[in-house]
């Protein structure tokens, strides 16, 4: 649709009269009905296509626009059309050919708003905005894959057995003091589009139960 503006701009630069015979040949009926049902079919699809767009507000305001125009020029087309053709032919080509530049311009903005809103890659957001899963206990070593139901971790993902986690560090994380609880298991099939971290982090001198 855009682009429909775009190639009657560039059509208009290119061959100024010919633009202009086939504007005065979609001037008169029943051409000129048919024009209008494109153009009110034109400006409701681009207030439709206003809201996922760069521009929601301005296009919404050009389609109700075009929407507007397209409904009255039958009535008042015909005049108006033939008036502006008359005009237009007194000021010659280079007045068609700004006319068409402006056309080509407006084409391109309608392109450019239409194309969807750019959405956050999601290749950065992989990786960046879930549990890290780490793939052992940090006082024993024990392998907790990322759906396993007994690791458990800190506010800072530290993370441990069960065993560990009970018998050793009574509930505390070692580290930072926070509360440990358990890790919530990731789906096997999200394990495979998401893994867990394969980087093992462990003490090498172990776990002591907490000094008190
Ligand atoms: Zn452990
Ligand atoms: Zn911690």
């Amino acid at each position: 649709m855009g682009g429909a503006v775009t190639a009657q701009g560039v059509f208009g630069l290119a061959v100024p009269d010919l633009l202009l015979a086939l504007l005065r040949a979609i001037q008169t009926p029943p051409v000129i009905y048919l024009a209008a049902v494109v153009r009110v079919a034109f400006g409701i699809i681009l207030v439709l296509a206003a809201p996922a767009s760069r521009t929601p507000l301005a296009l919404r305001a050009l389609g109700a626009l075009i929407v507007v125009g397209g409904l009255i020029s039958p009535f008042y087309g015909e005049q108006f059309g033939h008036a502006m053709l008359d005009w237009w032919q007194a000021g010659g080509p280079p007045l068609i050919r700004a006319w068409a530049g402006f056309s080509l311009v407006l084409g391109v903005l309608i392109l450019w708003s239409v194309a969807r809103r750019p959405i956050p890659a999601r290749a950065a957001w992989r990786g960046k905005h879930m549990l890290q899963l780490r793939p052992c206990c940090e006082c024993c070593g024990k392998d907790l894959p990322g759906d396993s139901d007994a690791a458990y971790i800190c506010s800072f993902e530290c993370t441990f057995c069960r065993t560990c986690k009970e018998e050793v560090l009574k509930g505390r994380c070692p580290n930072c003091g926070g509360e440990l609880l358990l890790r919530p298991r990731r789906a096997p099939e999200k394990l495979l589009e998401y893994p867990a971290s394969t980087q093992r982090i462990v003490k090498p001198d172990g776990c002591s139960p907490p000094a008190r």
